[in-house]
């Protein structure tokens, strides 16, 4: 059974560190099996479009994304040892994140990159993205990397707006 783990926030030493790369043969120990339930898990109750594993205390270079669109091109999807193929062009968002709460601002991120990595099973995947969809990749990379959105952030604010509010607390994006 999935169990939720506790959301670490800015200032634990977890997402600062620069995760470790997963050795493929890791994904068959049932505590990894497990560790992918208890993210998406996590996820959806916090709830997030997005979850890195540093942001459950645990430092291994997993992410969880589903931006819950309808669209199954955008998830759910648990991307193990993700790396960039492709970047291309800019774009500004307005992002936060469930380890920094209650804020929002803008980052200039790639508005499209190409991702791969493996899936759960050990399985190479790869995704183009736009969008919201590449806003998050690069997002849930950067915690793989030990940086946080506030590190890029033009503006760090409280969220006010209705749509700020729900950004922040989705640890979402707003065009
Ligand atoms: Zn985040």
């Amino acid at each position: 059974m999935p169990y939720l783990r506790e959301i670490v926030t800015d200032g634990h030493p977890t997402l600062r560190k620069v995760a470790k790369r997963v050795d493929p043969k890791e994904l068959r120990d049932p505590l990894i099996q497990q560790l992918i339930d208890d993210m998406f898990e996590t996820m959806y109750d916090a709830p997030g479009i997005g979850l890195a594993a540093p942001q459950v205390n645990i430092s291994k270079r997993i992410f969880t994304v589903d931006l819950q669109d309808g669209n199954p091109e955008h998830g759910p999807f648990v991307v193990v040892n993700p790396k960039f193929d492709s970047t291309e062009g800019e774009i500004e968002w307005t992002e936060g994140c469930l380890s920094v709460p209650g804020l929002v601002g803008e980052v200039t991120r790639f508005e499209r990159v190409s991702v791969s990595g493996l899936d759960r099973h050990g399985k190479r995947i790869s995704f183009s993205a736009e969008g919201l969809f590449a806003i998050c990749l690069q997002h849930e990379i950067d915690h793989l990397n030990g940086v946080l959105y506030v590190d890029k952030v033009k503006d760090l604010r409280p969220a006010q707006t209705d749509e700020e509010l729900e950004a922040a607390e989705r640890a979402a994006s707003l065009p």
